[in-house]
């Protein structure tokens, strides 16, 4: 096996457990140079064996760490162990049903770094991120298989992460039952979904906000609501189960739209519900222009941040559509504006929002803070984990 030698100084990251070493921290190689995706060991500058992890010749990460245990090594048998844990650890929050979905195994989270499993009502939609988790797919598939019994497997990794890894985008069936086209799914507060699990975003769903649709819609009831990037409308059919008394739900994308449509046929919902497939951006524009109020405004942007060089980019973007909806709202409306730029921190987005509260000449309370929902979870030595935050924000 190949050894990873660090430069000197550079194991602190290592030695707590942060999972990945960058290529600027490696001195040299000793041993048979790795192939992609290989097993490594890493040392320190003074001979001292820190972890082991696997190898990659894509991304600046060449090195995603598995194990600070010397004896254990990375095969078939680590896989199994972490993904019965990190299945056993969403059986535990109740949200392994057999209508349900929530993502199963988070990746570094869950201890395995490039693995992304999530759970739609008896189908696993998979993503492998990494080369080494490309090269153990067929373990994977397996351990899958065996510890859950799904209907299907598929695999749709088409992620940016993998294309930096160099690895082509992969997408079909891994085991088992194609997909339908339309996969029912039951998602906290008894909200039913319509998912499209080969070609809809991401696995299919945003699973992260699944809880945080339930906290906006307390707000909801009675209100006119306008939810803007509402992909599938998770927002507007929460909202329209907790008694909105109108909504407007704006995405560019038309079989988003339809999603929706198909989400509030599924829940019985009676709210006249308007679906606009246009620009965010031009829309909120248009109805400040119009004059047009609301009592709830949700802003839920896709990432605006990819590199931290589109971070001061994506923090105009967010205030300026901060801006906009805070002066669409009646006094003493609700805000709920989320952010899941990794790269934008808590702290950097609350400041935006300030900002965006300044221009709009409104004064705004937080009443809540929120994050990703559960099955996501962050793990302490791994702080990137944590990418969703959001503000419900009382606006005067
Ligand atoms: N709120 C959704 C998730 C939103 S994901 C939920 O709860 O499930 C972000 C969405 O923004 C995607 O559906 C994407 O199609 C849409 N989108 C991206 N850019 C947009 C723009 N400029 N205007 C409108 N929608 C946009």
């Amino acid at each position: 096996m190949a050894i990873v030698i660090l430069h000197p100084g550079k194991e602190r990251p290592v030695v707590q457990r942060h999972p990945w070493v960058f290529s600027g921290a490696i001195a040299r190689i000793q041993g048979r140079f790795p192939d992609r995706g290989e097993v490594v060991d890493v040392q320190a500058a003074s001979g001292e064996w820190l972890a082991r992890g696997c190898w990659s010749d894509g991304s600046q990460i060449r090195v995603r760490l598995f194990t600070w245990n010397p004896d254990e090594p990375i095969d078939d048998a680590l896989i199994r162990r972490r993904i019965e844990r990190a299945i056993d650890g969403r059986r535990r929050l109740g949200m392994l049903t057999d209508d349900g979905a929530c993502r199963l195994v988070y990746a570094e989270s869950d201890g395995i770094p490039g693995l992304i499993v999530d759970y739609y009502a008896g189908f696993l939609v998979v993503q492998l991120l990494t080369q080494a988790m490309a090269l153990r797919r067929a373990a994977i598939t397996r351990v899958l298989a065996e510890t859950l019994v799904p209907r299907g497997i598929y695999e749709r990794s088409e992620s940016d992460v993998r294309e930096k890894e160099g690895l082509p985008p992969a997408s079909g069936v891994l085991w088992g039952e194609t997909p339908p086209d339309c996969v029912h799914v039951r998602l906290p507060g008894d909200l039913w979904h319509a998912v499209d699990l080969r070609t809809g975003q991401k696995t299919g769903a945003y699973l992260d906000q699944a809880f945080n649709r339930w906290r906006v819609a307390m707000h909801c009831t009675g209100a006119e609501m306008l939810d803007c990037f509402c992909y599938a409308g998770g927002f507007t059919i929460a909202a329209a189960r907790a008694g909105a008394r109108h909504a407007i739900a704006l995405d560019t994308s038309e079989s988003a739209l339809e999603m929706l449509r198909a989400g509030l046929a599924l829940n019985a919902i009676a709210t006249p519900v308007e679906t606009v497939a246009a620009d965010v951006f031009q829309m909120l524009r248009r109805y400040r222009d119009e004059q047009r109020r609301f009592d709830v405004v949700v802003l839920d942007p896709p990432k605006f941040a990819h590199t931290q060089a589109q971070v001061e980019r994506a923090t105009r973007g967010y205030k300026d559509i901060n801006v906009l909806a805070m002066q669409l709202l009646r006094p003493c409306g609700i805000l709920a504006t989320f952010s899941c730029s990794g790269l934008v921190s808590s702290d950097l987005f609350q400041k935006i929002v300030f900002g965006a509260a300044l221009d709009a000449r409104r004064e705004a309370q937080i009443i809540e803070r929120l994050t990703q929902s559960p099955d996501h979870p962050v793990l302490l030595t791994f702080p990137e984990g944590a990418y969703l935050k959001g503000l419900i924000c009382r606006v005067w």
